[in-house]
């Protein structure tokens, strides 16, 4: 299905109304629990936990589709509430077929992203957004230089994972994994982040394993502090990308709230309390941050136990950086290994769709939609 044919979902004729599935285990605070709204529909609470079931493992958006209800529920519901709030507004497709990605509206027409990754070791990925925008002005990063908009609730993370996976199982693929690695910053939307994995997570739900997560942070020393201490078994990603104060800083502003002895000694001490790695995210710009020197540097800062290097590769946005060269790439990685860093390189993905961090939002495409449908 392209883009052009997703019908869009009926608003959400009430508000909240799409809580009837939430199964209380995720702290959405202040709100109309799921038991409420049954009373208010007058719906027994085993319909709740079919139409939980049917939203999280059939991915079912539509009341129609729940063929376990009795017809006349079916169009009662249809009627009256939206099992799913967020819609999809477009997506495109890469030509090599294996990226896709998602511009979704929330309620108030607010857009988020999303990205598929079909990898070819037949690894399905999710990257979804953790807030609407971006306030850390990353100076590479598209999101960064769109600006925050707004925090997004815990549904809205979870909705966008359903969609995802929805547009998977269509292709009789099922997500193996998820990362919080679309627009926003994880950790200054904690909460609903959390609850976002309690509902993933969940057993008689989505049932996605806590480690076959990842939350990406660009290194908001109390929320990885928080993380530790609440030993949340999803896995850690820090966006490095500079191994000194002064080159990071200029490329990612928060470096001077939060600088690197700071950041990594909040890394280490997780790996300690939980004995679990840290992957660290190393962007790699041409003549920036990609030399010999670097490369030691980053290999100095990461003495001590349990890392992973993942190195990716810049995808051009409007700031004024080129991605750095195979060779210099594989110099960089050698260095690494070569002190004991264990080091992947990270094989583009979508950039000509424009699949980094931001960009959809940021660009017109309506050109990319139709080649995408056609
Ligand atoms: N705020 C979090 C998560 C979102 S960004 C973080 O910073 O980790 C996810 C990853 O995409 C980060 O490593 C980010 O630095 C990277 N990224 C941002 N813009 C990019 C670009 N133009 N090309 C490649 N990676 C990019």
């Amino acid at each position: 299905m392209t883009s052009s044919k997703v019908a869009a979902l009926p608003a959400a004729p009430q508000r909240d109304a799409r809580r009837i599935w939430w199964n209380g285990k995720a702290r959405v605070a202040g709100r109309q629990t799921a038991q409420e709204l049954c009373l208010e529909l007058d719906l027994a609470p085993y319909r709740q936990a079919q139409i939980y079931q049917a939203v999280c493992k059939e991915l079912v958006t539509d009341p129609a589709a729940i063929t376990v209800l009795p017809v006349a529920l079916r169009q009662r519901l249809r009627e009256t509430l939206a099992l799913v709030s967020l819609s999809p507004a477009r997506e495109v497709t890469s030509a090599d077929g294996q990226t896709t990605k998602f511009l979704f509206s929330l309620a108030d027409g607010t857009p988020v992203e999303g990205v598929l990754m079909r990898h070819r070791g037949g690894r399905t990925t999710a990257c979804i957004s953790s807030q609407a925008g971006c306030a850390l002005r990353c100076d590479f990063c598209a999101t960064g230089q769109g600006g925050f908009v707004r925090n997004i609730s815990a549904l809205d993370i979870f909705e966008q994972v359903l969609l995802v996976a929805a547009r998977a199982r269509r292709e009789g693929k099922s997500l193996t994994n998820l990362v919080f690695m679309g627009m926003g910053e994880p950790f200054l939307n904690y909460d609903a982040v959390m609850d976002a994995v309690a509902l993933l997570n969940d057993p008689q739900g989505f049932n996605l394993g806590a480690r076959r997560m990842t939350i990406s942070t660009a290194g908001v020393v109390p929320g990885i502090e928080r993380f530790t201490a609440e030993h949340v078994q999803v896995n850690l990603a820090i966006s490095l990308h500079a191994a000194d104060d002064e080159l990071r800083s200029r490329l990612m502003p928060i470096n001077r709230k939060w600088p690197l002895a700071l950041l990594l000694a909040a890394a280490r001490n997780y790996v300690a309390a939980t004995r679990r790695k840290v992957f660290y995210e190393y962007l790699l710009l041409d003549e920036v941050n990609d030399s010999p020197d670097d490369a030691r540097r980053l290999a100095d800062l990461l003495g001590g136990p349990l890392h992973h290097v993942n190195l990716i590769p810049y995808n051009a946005t409007d700031a004024p950086y080129r991605r750095s060269s195979p060779l210099r790439t594989r110099r960089f990685a050698d260095i690494l290994r070569e002190r004991g860093i264990p080091v992947t390189i990270r094989h583009t993905m979508g950039d000509d769709i424009a699949a980094a961090c931001g960009q959809l939002r940021a660009e017109g495409v309506s050109r990319r939609v139709r080649r995408a449908a056609g």
